[in-house]
């Protein structure tokens, strides 16, 4: 039986023998001995095998390089460096798989030179840090709303609503593309088409969440969501993974609080639960941030989770948030890219973040946008301009989470449908869901990987998901 590294690494016994698979990091050879750094995937930390090189051929001495594959059999001993406590004697080597022109040497490359290699960068330490955080958040989350008693719900992937993406879908077909069947008109006749009507990719999976909440109370979907929008920036993907909790009975106050209460469950377990991950990410934050006093954002990575875990969110509401905006030194003196000039434009990346590292200096919850710039789902305000959202912004990212109200009375819900040119047809079932026993009730969708950016302090979001999706990329 193959030993885990982790296991050797946190209960190995002194003196017994083990057998370990992983591959080669690192090589330093004398004559009497040689030291090799291994890993296995198991856990952050690697495994150092102590060997005389005598006891294996020149041939294969040559071949044990970094990014090779080895089996290692010997005896776990304590260790005379002062780097690890223990480390493997050992007297049988076989190499698996040899790996001359391994393009990953064991020097810092850069991420944009390892995101052609996404294939490969698993196996660096940084990488592996990531998806191992990345792990461990999805395992919390799945904890997190058992503990309350939701539903994992899985909503699908193939959608016929178009209602929430206009423009930003991919759409789904198996229509030759060279002689769609047409309408008389020239449109295409997406009637013969496998579903006998027109088809995407989801951009959400919350209509669905809400019929279900309506009988099983609280529910929550996690899974991959596909926007086709050309945004080509380092917090967006054409293909993301998206948990969204809907919940029967909550208002707007108590999905704040639930929002938070998510959100800090989820730090406080990867602090409990990936210290060395993070022990690794933080030693990299450090080399990149200059002096911590500088605000959040430039705080070493474990300061800033601590620190984001302790405060208490901010709360500000559209209105204040653009009062504060319009007054901030980079909006007169003309650094922000998008000036903010009135009440009822969206907020861009840069306000959110002003917001958040320079006024608040905290996670903030901005509630009540106008209704013009919110989906038709929000539920109206008296004001009548605006809505029952709240969007949750952290440090360095941005929006993190975007949640409402849903609208529950259906005369206004069709009013916002024919606003926004929502054919009702098209949504008579989620009509029917305010038409038998309606309810107040609430959600709001976190982007996991956003999360994972702010928790592992990696600054582009191409480099926490595994084969990232992005406009005119998409290797493996
Ligand atoms: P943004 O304004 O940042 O483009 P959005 O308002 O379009 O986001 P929502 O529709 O509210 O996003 O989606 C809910 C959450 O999903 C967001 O708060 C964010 O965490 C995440 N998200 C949205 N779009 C993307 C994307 N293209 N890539 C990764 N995550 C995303
Ligand atoms: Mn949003």
């Amino acid at each position: 039986m193959t030993n885990k590294i982790k296991e050797l690494l946190q209960s190995g016994i002194i003196g017994t023998c083990v057998d370990v698979k992983g591959w080669i990091r690192t090589k330093r050879v004398s004559k009497q001995v040689m030291f090799l750094s291994m890993h296995d995937g198991s856990c952050q930390r690697s495994l150092q095998v102590v060997m005389d090189p005598s006891l294996i051929s020149e041939q294969l001495l040559t071949q044990l390089g970094t990014g090779a594959s080895i089996a290692v059999s010997g005896n776990l001993v304590a260790s005379q460096g002062k780097s690890q406590a223990v480390e493997l004697q050992a007297n049988q080597l076989t190499l698996l798989g040899s790996a001359p022109d391994y393009p990953l040497q064991p020097k810092a490359h850069s991420l944009e030179f390892l995101r052609e290699l996404s294939h490969l960068r698993f196996r660096t330490n940084t990488f592996g840090a990531v998806f191992r955080i990345r792990h461990a958040v999805s395992y919390a989350i799945h904890h997190f709303f058992h503990q309350r008693s939701f539903i994992y719900l899985h909503t699908p992937i193939i959608t016929a609503v178009d209602a929430e993406g206009a423009g930003e879908m991919f759409r789904v077909t198996t229509l030759d593309p060279l002689h769609p069947p047409r309408n008389s008109d020239g449109s295409i006749d997406f009637r013969v088409d496998f579903f006998k009507k027109s088809t995407n990719l989801t951009v959400s999976g919350q209509l669905a969440a809400e019929a279900a909440a309506m009988g099983l109370g609280s529910v929550y979907t996690f899974g991959p969501t596909f926007r086709a929008e050309n945004s080509n920036t380092a917090r967006h993907l054409a293909e993301f993974w998206m948990v969204e909790p809907e919940v029967a009975f909550n208002e707007l106050p108590d999905n704040i609080v639930l929002a938070e209460d998510f959100l800090k469950f989820l730090l406080d377990y990867i602090l409990k639960n990936c210290q060395e991950e993070l022990a690794c990410l933080h030693q990299r934050s450090i080399g990149n941030n200059g002096n911590p006093k500088h605000g959040i954002q430039q705080m070493p990575l474990m300061d800033r989770l601590n620190f984001v875990l302790q405060q208490p969110f901010a709360r500000v509401s559209y209105t204040e948030a653009i009062a504060i905006l319009m007054d901030a030194p980079p909006n007169k003196n003309g650094s922000f890219t998008y000036p903010v000039t009135r009440w009822g434009m969206d907020l861009q990346s840069e306000h959110e973040r002003y917001l958040v590292e320079h006024h608040f200096k905290r996670p903030v919850v901005v509630t009540d946008y106008p209704r013009d710039i919110k989906a038709f789902y929000m539920r109206q305000n008296d004001d009548e301009n605006t809505v029952a959202a709240m969007d949750i912004l952290f440090p360095g990212v941005g929006e993190i989470i975007g949640g409402s109200q849903r609208e529950e009375r259906i005369d206004y819900l069709r009013q916002a449908m024919q606003r926004t040119n929502i054919q009702q047809e098209d949504l008579n079932w989620y009509l029917d869901t305010r038409r038998f026993g309606t309810i107040p009730h609430s959600g709001f969708g976190l982007g996991l990987e956003r999360f994972v950016l702010f928790a592992t302090g990696m600054e582009n979001i191409r480099d926490v998901i595994p084969f990232p999706r992005t406009p005119g990329h998409v290797a493996c």
